[in-house]
């Protein structure tokens, strides 16, 4: 089944075609209204109606995570605030979040393009839908719900932590479809046969799985301790949500929904465009969003575009897994974390020195992190009460900011080791295979 077949599967002419004035219109959009924007094409000397053709976008300049900060918290945003219906918020490299702003247009694409990856992994209204992204100000769970709800499924707002009520609810209601990160259906699956249950004491059919980076062997292990078919979908707040791509029955790389994010693949050393099925940076244009349209915005995401045509029918481009990162961004939890934000929160507290390291790990299919951080000399206690108050302030921070807990370890001053050169602040153990 195809979503919106007119879209989903028309000619790549034509696709380009429409690629290309809708460019146009968005760059006439931000001229206009963002003048982040204005000024750079002002550098360029360029104007809206320099940009007729998608072939004319190289001549636009990137947008990055860094840009969003300086010009925090609403400087990127195109309408005004009267128009802006929602807000959400996704981690920013430091302490200020990126904010992110949709109008009504803009949301009910989002809901249509989730509507579409459902469509395209099997689900439909007759479905009982468990959603299992947090919810809040992170993207998955709202932007899951609205799409699910779109298709006219039965929704369960479920969102995260509750695993025993998830089962629960899974059994009684027999949930058929399930959207969550791919860890947590693995725990999720742990937890099922810690209670005795298998597969066969649910009724799963369907698992639309992403947020963090997951491996073959995973869709396996998942699709057989549930009994299902599991499915990738990619997004970023930055440039919706989830729903950006998608896999579709074939399980051969995910579809981008090309007429509203338009993809480039960039050297992220030099910038420069690199041809279909070559490894980079992946870059989104939001081709119609008028809240807060992005111009070739750098996900930092590393992949590669692939040749060739699908055999679902979707004409749509497709790209391989994601296969890792341009920058250090970690994702615990379906969460991203920055070293930075952990450095700023410890750069706040006179107690303890910028030593630290993150110990990040995958035990029972849950990500977890540690935070190993020295004492300054001077604040080396015996005082026990004192060591376990520091420690809660720390970890109480470290939650606020990052909105996951992380377990704070004090080390003795000089204790955490030195590395010449660029420091290591990171040991990742999840061996991803
Ligand atoms: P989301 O709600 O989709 O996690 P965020 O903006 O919080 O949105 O995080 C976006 C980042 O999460 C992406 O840039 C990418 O690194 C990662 N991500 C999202 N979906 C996937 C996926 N299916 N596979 C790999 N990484 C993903
Ligand atoms: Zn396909």
């Amino acid at each position: 089944m195809i979503w919106n077949k007119n879209k989903e599967c028309m000619s790549r002419e034509e696709l380009r075609e429409l690629q290309g004035k809708r460019l146009h219109k968005l760059v006439d959009l931000v001229y206009h209204n963002t003048p982040f924007y204005r000024q750079k094409m002002q550098e360029r000397d360029l104007l809206p109606d320099d940009i007729q053709t998608i072939d004319d976008i190289v001549k636009l300049p990137f947008t990055t995570k860094q840009d969003l900060r300086d010009n925090y918290p609403l400087g990127f945003m195109a309408a005004p605030m009267s128009e802006i219906v929602r807000v959400h918020a996704s981690s920013g490299t430091t302490g200020n979040p990126t904010i992110v702003g949709y109008t009504r247009r803009d949301l009910d694409i989002w809901k249509e393009s989730i509507a579409r990856c459902l469509t395209a992994y099997g689900v439909t209204r007759g479905d009982i839908v468990s959603v299992g992204y947090g919810y809040g100000l992170f993207t998955g769970g709202l932007g899951a719900h609205y799409g699910a709800e779109h298709l006219g499924a039965t929704v369960i707002p479920t969102s995260t932590g509750n695993t025993e009520k998830h089962i629960r609810l899974l059994r009684d209601l027999k949930v058929t479809g399930i959207a969550c990160t791919p860890s947590y259906a693995l725990y999720l699956s742990e937890a099922l046969k810690k209670q005795g249950l298998s597969k066969d004491d649910i009724h799963l059919r369907i698992g639309a799985f992403g947020a963090e980076p997951w491996t073959e062997n995973m869709r396996r292990e998942i699709e057989e301790n549930l009994g299902i078919q599991a499915y990738n979908i990619y997004g970023l707040s930055e440039i919706m949500g989830p729903g950006v791509a998608y896999e579709c029955e074939c399980k051969n790389g995910s579809h981008i929904a090309e007429d509203h994010f338009y993809p480039e693949i960039i050297n992220p050393e030099t910038g420069e465009v690199l041809p279909i099925g070559q490894e980079g940076e992946l870059v989104f244009t939001t081709l119609t969003k008028s809240g807060m349209p992005l111009l070739r915005y750098r996900t930092k995401d590393l992949t590669a575009l692939m040749p060739g045509t699908c055999e679902c029918g979707r004409t749509s481009v497709r790209f391989t897994r994601i296969l890792g990162r341009s920058d250090d961004m970690l994702i615990i939890r379906g969460i991203n974390v920055f070293p930075s934000q952990v450095e700023s929160v410890i750069l706040e507290m006179p107690e303890f020195s910028p030593q630290y390291m993150l110990v990040v790990d995958r035990k029972n299919n849950l990500d977890t992190l540690e935070v190993q951080v020295e004492l300054r000399p001077d604040c080396l206690s015996d005082e026990l009460g004192q060591m376990i108050e520091l420690r809660n302030r720390l970890a109480g921070r470290l939650k606020s900011v990052l909105s996951i807990s992380a377990d704070v370890k004090l080390m003795e001053p000089n204790s955490i080791p030195r590395s010449e050169g660029k420091s290591k602040r990171v040991i990742d153990k999840r061996i991803l295979a």
